[in-house]
């Protein structure tokens, strides 16, 4: 099995808690090199983030919180680098953020790439940090060389690896990283992965994120209408062949996008098998 890490979102409310619970063993049976836990950027998951991270780890799986500086100021973002120090945290997944909609508050820090310099600054090289990219180019970019010069800063500052925004195009992933290391840039470039469940869900995610499903995908599915177990049985063969190419053509490992959902991914992997 190639390495593989699970990310989650902090459950908040008493049903997302109690699903969360029964999923975890399964998740735990995949046999994650770490898991990694979404913060909401401007703080809307300020406590359930450390939360989540205290509880994996309690159950002695490596786990890095997510930490995005967008909306928050220097010292909120020093309090949780003191508490993910606390609770012996070894790495962190540092990001921006997106506002959710209606906040308005900017943060003390702008780019990613200032996150980095600034967790460097404040515990040295106790974190691993990775950071996100984008294969297809994020959408706020001036454009791809842009984009690519501001990944590049992000190294610059230490981080250690990157995680791609999810695609299902394998092509831009290795144009991606041919171009990285055309900068000279070594470190793991580790593809993110989203299964497919809701199909409906996934196009207003990736029209948000700057995703492209591919016309091929977005026809079969909606030839299936409410046939979720059509739906799903396709998207775990897409996204697994999708795995397939991705770790033939050397792909370090697999970032999951769970949402939570043990089913979604154990397809997925039960098909890499
Ligand atoms: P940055 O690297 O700062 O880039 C953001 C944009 O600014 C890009 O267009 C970049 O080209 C541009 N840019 C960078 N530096 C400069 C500069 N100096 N001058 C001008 N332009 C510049 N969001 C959350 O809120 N919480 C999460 O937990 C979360 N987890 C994620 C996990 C992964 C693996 C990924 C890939 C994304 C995640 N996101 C999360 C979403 C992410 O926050 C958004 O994609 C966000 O819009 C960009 O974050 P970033 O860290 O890539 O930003």
């Amino acid at each position: 099995m190639p390495s593989i890490s699970l990310e989650f979102f902090p459950p908040k409310t008493a049903d997302q808690r109690a699903q969360f619970q029964r999923s975890l063993p399964r998740f735990m049976a995949m046999r994650p090199e770490y898991a990694s836990v979404t913060f909401g950027a401007g703080g809307s998951t300020l406590s359930y983030t450390p939360e989540t991270v205290k509880q994996l780890m309690a159950k002695g799986l490596d786990t890095a919180p997510h930490l995005s500086c967008m909306g928050g100021t220097r010292e909120e973002i020093t309090v949780l680098l003191d508490a993910y120090l606390a609770l012996g945290c070894r790495r962190i997944v540092a990001l921006r953020g997106d506002l959710p909609s209606g906040m308005a508050r900017a943060g003390d820090l702008r780019y990613a790439s200032e996150l980095v310099a600034f967790i460097r600054a404040h515990s040295g090289h106790h974190f691993r940090i990775e950071v996100g990219c984008y294969p297809e180019v994020h959408p706020q970019a001036k454009d791809a060389q842009a984009d690519l010069h501001h990944f590049q800063a992000k190294i610059d500052a230490g981080a250690n690896g990157a995680i791609t925004q999810y695609f299902f195009n394998a092509d831009g992933y290795f144009r991606f990283v041919e171009e990285v290391r055309g900068l000279g840039i070594e470190v793991p470039i580790v593809p993110g992965i989203m299964p497919i469940t809701n199909f409906s869900q996934l196009q207003r995610f990736s029209e948000q994120c700057g995703a492209e499903i591919p016309r091929w995908i977005t026809r079969r599915m909606q030839a299936f209408g409410a046939d979720t177990e059509s739906i799903r049985a396709l998207g775990a063969d897409v996204v697994a062949g999708l795995c397939h190419r991705l770790l033939e053509g050397g792909a370090p490992g697999l970032h999951f996008y769970t949402l939570n959902r043990a089913q979604a991914t154990q397809a997925v992997i039960d098909r890499l098998d």
